[in-house]
């Protein structure tokens, strides 16, 4: 499988799952944009190891996935760099953990609007180009709870089902213009935004980490093993491959058995 010559966006992607993403695709040739936070100095070592680790070419925007005006620039701007978009990956993602009635307002509005809205503004931006190439595939990072639901994380729940619905609409409308669009959905993958809720589950159900860990978090998945980030980046190069090409509107599964149940 080879990507030279594509172009990669990848959103959040200066960390866990999106930053394997970017590696993975990276990996089969593909240059790439590399969106999210972070540290400046942090950033630059991955963009740069990136070049040099792949032979690729590496660029990062800045962009807030949670404004729209922001995320057409960054689209228009890969275009401009690399001709076009070839693959979009629409990863960066929040959490917050809250009963509804104490759910604060701007937590679900920013959740909704990273997790789900900017997945539309993205793909209105960067489909015109790919129908222009006649060849596209746009992967987006739902999750198990794209198919089921837990208590505490409205926002995360009702975003990730939505991204499951915008996928498959856009995977028919998409249909006969060779390009694909599909969602994965992990499990538990130990990364940052795993970890950063631990302290909040332990405040709303009143257990220690270890509680959180075993009884939430491994509780939900059968194998009792976290996903990796590189299995998730594994299935994305996949599905940019030609092996792929009739896979579409599809919602993935990497949860060790969890959406089984
Ligand atoms: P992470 O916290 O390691 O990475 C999130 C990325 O999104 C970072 O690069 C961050 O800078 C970026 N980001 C956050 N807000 C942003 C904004 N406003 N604009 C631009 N970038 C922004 O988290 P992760 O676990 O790698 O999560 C990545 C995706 O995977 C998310 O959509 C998440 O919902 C999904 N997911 C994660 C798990 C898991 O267990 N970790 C499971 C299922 C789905």
């Amino acid at each position: 499988m080879t990507l030279h010559s594509k172009t990669a966006l990848v959103t959040g992607s200066t960390s866990g799952i999106g930053l394997a993403i970017a590696r993975g695709l990276a990996q089969q040739g593909a240059n790439v944009v590399i969106n999210g936070f972070g540290q400046p100095d942090a950033i630059e070592k991955e963009r740069a190891g990136i070049e040099a680790e792949f032979g690729v070419r590496a660029v990062y925007s800045g962009a807030d996935m949670s404004k729209g005006d922001e995320i057409a620039a960054m689209v228009a701007q890969a275009e401009t760099d690399f001709g076009a978009v070839d693959i979009l990956v629409n990863n960066a993602g929040i959490q917050y953990v809250s009963a509804i009635e104490e759910f604060p307002v701007e937590k679900w509005d920013q959740i909704i609007a990273i997790n789900l809205s900017s997945a539309f503004h993205t793909m209105r931006a960067a489909i015109p180009g790919m129908k222009k190439k006649g060849w596209g595939r746009i992967i987006n990072t739902a999750s198990a709870h794209s198919l089921v639901a837990s208590p505490f994380k409205a926002a995360y729940v009702a975003a990730k089902h939505g991204i499951a619905g915008l996928t498959k609409t856009a995977a028919l409308e998409l249909a006969t213009h060779k390009i694909t669009v599909n969602c994965i959905s992990p499990g538990y993958v130990w990364t940052p935004l795993v970890e950063a809720q631990i302290p909040d589950t332990m405040k709303a159900r009143g257990m220690t980490k270890d509680q959180v860990i075993e009884e939430v978090l491994l509780k939900a998945q059968p194998t009792k093993e976290f996903v990796t980030v590189d299995q998730v980046a594994a299935i994305a190069a996949f599905l940019c491959s030609d092996a792929a090409s009739q896979i579409t509107g599809a919602n993935l599964t990497v949860d060790g058995g969890w959406t089984a149940q």
